[in-house]
């Protein structure tokens, strides 16, 4: 079994990224520019935003953080949105989810130009990876699909289940996976999937996002498979300073024997999600999408 080191392939990714931001820079144009926008002080939403700051710094991109108070408005928001799409000294941005229930995340999402889109959610951006154009893909499709390539991992007619729906990892990642560029033959199996374990054993590269800790178990798995972990569930652990640990979707020490490849969690799909952000923000500071 080979471990799929996410976070060695990450900080390979940003150091490529880094030295394309040097050359823009050499040649007296401004770096690449990201901005967040939080709304509110939510735990997790706090500390993703702040990866995403010290991400950009990391590779010379320049960042923006422009916070709200839970009490914002809709339509606030959405004027917010509107000058954001307009500054022509932004590449890309983001609205960091969930927002508060009074904010209608799809309106919101709507509202953002898709060519300033980097998290890839706009339906514009969605519908335009599906019929194979060029789109900003969501980070952790993106960054899953980089992390096979990347490792080399034969993807060309080989089964791939997905476990998980979901519209920003599950449902994404089934059309990427179908792609002419990776050729997979997908099954994507959710809640109401009958024999669930059956249709686990039959893939050759099986990814879960589900975010039930430790769902995939040995006997789901077949010998040799390529196994991504998506999931990342918070835990109670008395063995850590903050108190809690990441768990994974996959039951790590009876699936490694099995498989051929594996992501641990963490270090395996989430830096790469990191990093996917970096990759669509260059992305759209160099006009590759929306030509
Ligand atoms: P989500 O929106 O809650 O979707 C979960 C999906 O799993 C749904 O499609 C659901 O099926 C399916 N599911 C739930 N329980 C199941 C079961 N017992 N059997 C079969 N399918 C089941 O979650 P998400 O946003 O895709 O995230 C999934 C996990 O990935 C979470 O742990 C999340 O924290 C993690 N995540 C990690 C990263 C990263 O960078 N590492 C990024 C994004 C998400 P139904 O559709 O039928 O309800």
């Amino acid at each position: 079994m080979k471990l799929i080191d996410g976070k060695k392939i990450a900080s390979e990714i940003k150091q490529e990224i880094a030295v394309q931001v040097n050359e823009i820079v050499e040649r007296g144009e401004r770096p690449p520019h990201l901005a967040a926008v939080l709304v509110g002080h939510d735990g997790g939403s706090e500390t993703y935003v702040a990866f995403k700051i010290k991400d950009c710094g990391e590779v010379g991109f320049k960042s923006s953080l422009i916070r709200f108070e839970d009490n914002v408005t809709e339509d606030e928001l959405l004027a917010k949105v509107n000058e954001l799409n307009n500054d022509d000294n932004l590449d890309g941005f983001i609205v960091q989810l969930p927002l508060p229930k009074h904010i209608s995340e799809q309106k919101i999402i709507e509202a953002i130009n898709p060519k300033k889109d980097v998290d890839g959610f706009h339906p514009e951006n969605v519908g335009r990876m599906v019929i194979g154009l060029p789109s900003f893909v969501s980070a952790t499709p993106f960054g899953i699909v980089e992390l096979l390539k990347r490792y080399n991992i034969e993807t060309s007619g080989k089964n791939c289940v997905i476990v998980g729906r979901s519209n920003i990892v599950g449902r994404p990642l089934s059309v990427l996976m179908s792609q002419k560029a990776v050729n997979a033959t997908v099954t994507v199996a959710h809640s109401r999937t009958h024999n669930l374990e059956e249709v686990c054993r039959n893939a050759d590269i099986l990814i879960a996002a589900i975010g039930v800790p430790e769902f995939v178990k040995g006997n789901m798995v077949k010998e040799g498979a390529v196994v991504i972990d998506v999931g990342t569930t918070r835990v109670k652990s008395d063995k850590t300073k903050s108190g809690w640990k990441l768990k994974g979707d996959v039951l790590f020490e009876e699936v490694a024997d099995k498989c051929s490849y594996i992501t641990p969690v963490p270090g395996g799909v989430g830096p790469m999600t990191r990093v996917s952000l970096l990759l669509n923000t260059m992305l759209s500071a160099k006009k590759e999408i929306y030509k």
